[in-house]
């Protein structure tokens, strides 16, 4: 970001447990920002409702809510961040999700010449999360699923909340409150921090 009132351009991630509110935040953020959003659970929905090959293989992993193995997540994420659309900045939902996804995004975006911005951790209360997703009603929102995908995120995606933090990039945000709140609070400490 070049200065305080320029968030345009921005590189992004947002971050927060499933049910947090990632993927609504993300697609209103990127259109005040004018970024694409990427997300990577969208994109694999997609891939199955389309039955490509991708989508066949990733459909049980999904349904059961493990994580997709990180060699596919990367060659997904290499092939969408090469789009033109992402030259001028944009807001990526959903990866990494694990070390390694973060070791790989590190490495596409240095090929590319360029860096993060910063990492929007959405904070929202594990109760809250669950009845959130049971709302939801999507196919890998049945209760136990939602209680594995939080597991896994605890102890595999939670972790780069530090390594990020120690890179200078969190920006923590009350993700419990009314959309709108929340937003203006991301903007908010994304201009704070540029
Ligand atoms: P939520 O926003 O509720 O966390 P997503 O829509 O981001 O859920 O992802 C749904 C599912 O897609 C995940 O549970 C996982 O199976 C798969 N998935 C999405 N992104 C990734 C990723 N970066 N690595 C591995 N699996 C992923």
């Amino acid at each position: 970001m070049d200065d305080g009132r320029n968030l345009a351009g921005a590189r992004l991630l947002m971050f927060g447990p499933p049910g947090s509110g990632k993927g609504t935040q993300a697609a209103v953020l990127a259109s005040r920002l004018g970024v694409p959003a990427i997300s990577t659970g969208e994109m694999l929905r997609q891939a199955v409702a389309q039955g490509s090959d991708l989508g066949n293989k990733v459909e049980t992993i999904m349904t059961s809510g493990a994580l997709v193995d990180d060699e596919t997540m990367a060659e997904v994420v290499r092939h969408r961040l090469a789009q033109k659309d992402t030259g001028n900045g944009f807001l990526l939902d959903g990866y990494p999700r694990t070390k390694g996804q973060a070791r790989t995004l590190e490495q596409v975006l240095q090929d590319q010449d360029v860096h993060l911005d910063g990492v929007v951790f959405l904070d929202v209360p594990t109760e809250e999360l669950v009845t959130r997703a049971l709302a939801r009603k999507r196919a890998d929102d049945r209760e136990e699923v939602i209680r594995e995908r939080l597991r896994i995120y605890h102890s595999q995606t939670a972790p780069l909340l530090g390594y990020y933090r120690d890179l200078g990039l969190l920006r923590t945000v009350d993700g419990h409150q009314s959309i709108d709140k929340v937003t203006e609070a991301v903007l908010a400490s994304l201009a704070e921090a540029a």
